[in-house]
């Protein structure tokens, strides 16, 4: 188990984002460790973890077989555009079965979701018993861009950190375990990001003229994560911000942060019900 889960977590009250250097790499094994290649090194850790979570991925799928369990882990990303979660989900599931797992990404409500409490689609969105949820943006976004934008009135919006600890406090104390990550990346990076998005024909389909307008919003943005990773990281759910301008570093971090959840968890294989011997010798004596 890494220390990584106490270097990155959200203190409430305590976090400033300006005081944290989305280069910085903490909780990195020193040169000796990591040698002159760190990209490198992290793609080999990224790999051998991935083997790690599939298998974990795999027991905790079995372990809720026929009704063993109501356990699932949720990995929640909320980013600035660019941010990279798509690189992060890519990276951190890579070989798990997609049978055990639910990926679902929250734009602007629907007109359905609309008519319901904003709390509606994200339930839906929850993984079953047994799987592996990722939310692509999540329930935060209605302390985020709904603040910035004045989408609904300051008294609503106002109540949702105090309405989303509930929500999280109830499923995480019915088998559900968070891990929720903030990708954080600096201003200048997402310009890169940004540029490298209009100069690729290939990645046009990424960019949308929106974007421009949000990153004039940036200081906005950055007081409103602010006051949603102090507000709502608890003992439950509690928030982790991964400086993430390095994507080796944020690839490491994320991967590793999925982990250590995981081995608290520590799902194991159910016993069968039926005697695996006997049936042997019943298959090995039949045609
Ligand atoms: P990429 O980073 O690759 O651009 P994305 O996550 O930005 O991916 P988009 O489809 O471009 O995906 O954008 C989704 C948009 O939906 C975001 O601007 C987000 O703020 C917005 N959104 C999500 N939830 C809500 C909500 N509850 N109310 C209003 N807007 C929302
Ligand atoms: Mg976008």
């Amino acid at each position: 188990m890494s220390g990584l889960r106490e270097l990155l977590m959200v203190r409430p009250g305590g976090t400033r984002l300006a005081d944290i250097d989305p280069r910085s790499t903490p909780g990195l094994p020193g040169k000796r460790v990591v040698g002159g290649d760190p990209k490198r090194w992290s793609q080999t850790q990224v790999a051998e973890m991935s083997e790690e979570l599939n298998t974990y991925q795999e027991r905790l799928f079995a372990s809720a077989k026929e009704g063993g369990t109501n356990r699932r882990v949720l990995l929640v990303l909320q980013a600035m555009d660019c941010g990279g979660k798509d690189g992060t989900v890519r990276n951190v599931t890579q070989g798990m079965s997609p049978a055990g797992m639910k990926a679902v990404s929250f734009g602007p409500p629907d007109e359905q979701e609309r008519r319901h409490d904003f709390l509606w689609r994200i339930r839906r969105g929850l993984p079953p018993a047994g799987h592996v949820g990722v939310f692509n943006r999540s329930h935060y976004e209605d302390v985020l861009i709904v603040r910035v934008h004045n989408l609904t009135s300051e008294d609503v919006w106002a109540q949702r950190y105090e309405q989303i600890n509930a929500f999280e406090a109830e499923e995480t104390a019915d088998g559900l375990t968070m891990v929720k990550v903030m990708l954080h990346i600096s201003k200048e990076e997402q310009k890169k990001r940004l540029l490298a998005r209009l100069d690729d024909p290939s990645k046009h389909w990424k960019y949308n003229p929106g974007d421009l307008a949000e990153r004039a919003r940036w200081e906005d943005y950055q007081r409103a994560y602010e006051d949603a990773l102090n507000r709502c990281s608890t003992t439950a759910a509690p928030w982790y911000v991964v400086p993430a301008d390095r994507k080796w570093y944020r690839n490491w971090a994320v991967a590793t942060l999925l982990r250590d959840a995981f081995a608290d968890i520590n799902p194991q294989y159910p016993e069968p019900d039926f005697d695996a011997a006997a049936e042997r010798a019943k298959l090995l004596a039949a045609e």
